[in-house]
């Protein structure tokens, strides 16, 4: 692969982490940063959780429970054992080294540490030798305005809820006065490409972008930027994207997803399964996106980086 390939990605949780790993094991070393959601950060027991970072983190390390996509595989359940014995309703689930890593993080930002700082500690711990850039230290927490709950946190919406309740409306509250962290800044600067992982549009893409400053500094690079579709044959591949469409009177398709990044793409990477169409100032290409084993990671990112390394060169 082309030493100058200098990929940037842009992920939220499950979708974008596996197209985090297969990129990682195309790319030399050093040539990926990702830039991951901070949108679905939440605390509880007093400890700042951010599932979306700690996913692409337990990928990367080997860690994470093949079978949900998130979490910590073969994990044990003791404290929130004992927590349900307490009569606590444990609805988020917990599990002990995954609250080790929480309480690492919760620590380390009581000392001083900033929420880069405190992610970059945990993926060294961790043996991942990839700067995975959380796009801002403010809080932006997304709030989801649901027709039955009223105004929601986004886990107790995603989580709690099961995504189930009928969505009117999403806030990323505090975004627009946010700003993205030195490290994400230099990172856009620094890439030959910027890749939108299959990550939901509305619930780990939105939240990255709707960050006051990011939109003028993507479209400041004349560099390939891609977005890969997470619809696949009318449906999503998992989560709520789908339903989210449907809700906002959208047609559950690639060309909706294409249409919500807009201007921000030079190229749609769709799959092969959808039916073809066009957008303005896109280049679409059709490829087989569906990532079932660890080997289609490879070979999807494989066929990426080698369209984008045509498109550089
Ligand atoms: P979450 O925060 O854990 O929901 O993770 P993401 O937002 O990063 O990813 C969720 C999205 O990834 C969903 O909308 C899925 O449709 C999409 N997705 C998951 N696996 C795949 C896959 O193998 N291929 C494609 N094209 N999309 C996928």
């Amino acid at each position: 692969m082309s030493s100058e390939l200098r990929v940037v990605l842009f992920v939220g949780g499950v979708g974008g982490a596996k197209m985090a790993h297969g990129l990682s094991r195309c790319l030399p070393p050093g040539s990926l940063r990702i830039v991951v959601n901070v949108g679905d950060d939440f605390r509880r027991y007093g400890l700042r959780i951010c599932p979306d970072s700690d996913t692409v983190l337990y990928t990367l390390a080997g860690r994470v429970d093949p079978v949900n996509g998130w979490g910590v595989a073969g994990d044990t359940t003791t404290v929130l054992d004992a927590l349900t014995g307490l009569g606590d309703d444990t609805w988020f689930r917990l599990t002990d080294r995954d609250l080790a890593t929480h309480m690492y993080r919760t620590q380390r930002m009581a000392d001083g540490a900033t929420l880069t700082q405190a992610t970059a500690e945990l993926a060294r711990a961790m043996g991942v030798d990839i700067d995975i850039l959380p796009v801002t230290d403010a809080p932006v927490p997304t709030r989801v305005i649901t027709s039955d709950y009223g105004e929601l946190d986004f886990q107790e919406y995603f989580v709690r809820h099961r995504w189930q309740p009928e969505v009117k409306f999403i806030r990323y509250v505090g975004a627009e006065d946010a700003r993205v962290t030195t490290a994400v800044a230099e990172a856009i600067d620094w890439a030959t490409c910027i890749v939108f992982a299959p990550s939901n549009p509305w619930l780990s893409i939105g939240p990255i972008l709707a960050v006051g400053d990011i939109r003028e500094r993507l479209l400041g690079r004349d560099v390939p930027r891609v977005a890969v579709t997470p619809v696949i044959g009318g449906k999503a591949v998992k989560g709520p994207a789908a339903k989210l469409m449907a809700e906002q009177g959208l047609a559950v398709s690639a060309r909706s997803v294409a249409g919500f990044y807009g201007a921000l793409l030079t190229d749609f990477v769709d799959d092969v399964r959808n039916p073809e169409f066009t957008c303005d100032g896109m280049n679409i290409i059709q490829r087989d996106t569906l990532m079932l084993e660890p080997a289609d990671r490879e070979r999807f990112a494989g066929e990426v980086l080698g369209y984008i390394g045509e498109r550089i060169r």
